[in-house]
């Protein structure tokens, strides 16, 4: 099998192309660069429109090298349908339809979150793990129970890159925050700051206020970014572990793009080490946003005959992973 891929959820315009044989993943990928503040959703509208072609272009070629004509040669197109930022998901799904009304090809429309679970389950080859997924405009921990991935646990206000992300831009500093406060946070001492658990969910918007405060009321830069790290990413631990221990599992997956912070993933290990579960993240380039996993999970999903036609296919700004009956994998019930 070999599907291509295609990702347009926010700032990264990609194309992949995944050979199931030889499990081979070709990423091209276009990201949006705020001159300034954060992702403004017409901006990156029009950066998702001016990169799609291009990157999906080059996957084309891609294919047409190695194997002729890509009517032949792939099997699939997938895309990403939500969620995200509606203009965008327009847009990727445009090219999408394009690409398999055009080749005369199947549709297969993923579950970006859910991508982001996959490709470490992918990867790793476990079997039914935990998966914590730190993305810019998410956060939750999933896990397998009876055909759906259940969200465990999620944040009740914003996503963890993009809490970063704010404060951040409260300090003057471009986007993306996030490597910005790794680096820095090597350098601070920590400070205190609202740790916010409740269950299973978590919430950042209050730490946020409260990182920007100390930084008003003069605390060092580098302090804050170390109280921010270690608070935000020991709230994420602790929910990661407390899923491990209510659904006995004992395997652990990261996903998304704060899954690149050095910290978060040593911390994980440790918890982990301690309980005797086995830990995996994948490289950077399957973090971050990317068609690799959206290429990856559609060729699952079209093995298992889990394809859309043109006429179903509308994006899903708010799609939720659970709503995703998982069709790829064998199920035992559990
Ligand atoms: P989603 O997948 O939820 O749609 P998204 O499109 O914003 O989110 P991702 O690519 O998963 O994107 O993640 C981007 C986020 O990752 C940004 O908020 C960025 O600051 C953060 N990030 C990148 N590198 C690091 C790092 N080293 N440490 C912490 N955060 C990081």
């Amino acid at each position: 099998t070999r599907v291509l891929g295609i990702e347009g959820t926010a700032w990264c315009a990609s194309a992949a192309v995944f050979d199931v044989t030889g499990d081979d993943v070709r990423i091209f990928s276009d990201a949006y660069q705020p001159d300034s503040g954060g992702i403004h959703p017409r901006e990156a509208a029009e950066h998702m429109r001016s990169a799609i072609p291009a990157v999906v272009a080059e996957a084309v070629e891609l294919v047409e090298s190695k194997h002729g004509a890509p009517g032949g040669a792939i099997d699939a197109i997938a895309f990403s349908r939500g969620p995200g930022l509606g203009p965008c998901l327009r847009i990727a799904a445009t090219a999408a339809r394009a690409l398999a009304g055009s080749l005369d090809l199947p549709l297969v429309g993923v579950n970006h979150m859910v991508a982001h679970l996959e490709i470490g389950r992918h990867r790793s080859g476990f079997d039914a793990p935990v998966c914590l997924n730190a993305s810019g405009a998410n956060a939750h921990v999933l896990g397998y129970h009876d055909g759906r991935y259940r969200v465990l646990g999620e944040t009740m206000d914003t996503g963890i890159g993009n809490a970063i992300d704010k404060f951040t831009r409260h300090v003057g500093w471009t986007h993306p925050g996030g490597p910005k406060v790794e680096r820095r946070a090597k350098d601070g001492e920590y400070v205190a700051l609202p740790y916010v658990v409740k269950g299973m969910d978590f919430s950042f918007s209050g730490i946020t206020s409260a990182a920007q405060d100390a930084i008003d009321d003069g605390t060092p830069v580098e302090d804050v970014c170390r109280g921010l790290q270690e608070t935000t990413f020991a709230m994420l631990t602790e929910v990661s572990e407390r899923a491990l221990s209510l659904t006995g599992a004992d395997e652990l997956v990261l996903g998304g793009g704060v899954g690149q912070n050095g910290r978060l993933r040593e911390m994980l290990e440790t918890m982990c080490a301690e309980r005797g579960a086995s830990f995996y993240a994948p490289e950077p380039r399957f973090l971050r946003d990317n068609a690799g996993m959206i290429a990856v999970l559609g060729a699952k999903m079209y093995e298992a005959g889990d394809t859309i036609t043109i006429d179903e296919s509308r994006v899903r700004p708010d799609f939720r992973p659970d709503e995703v009956p998982v069709t790829w994998r064998a199920d035992d019930g559990s």
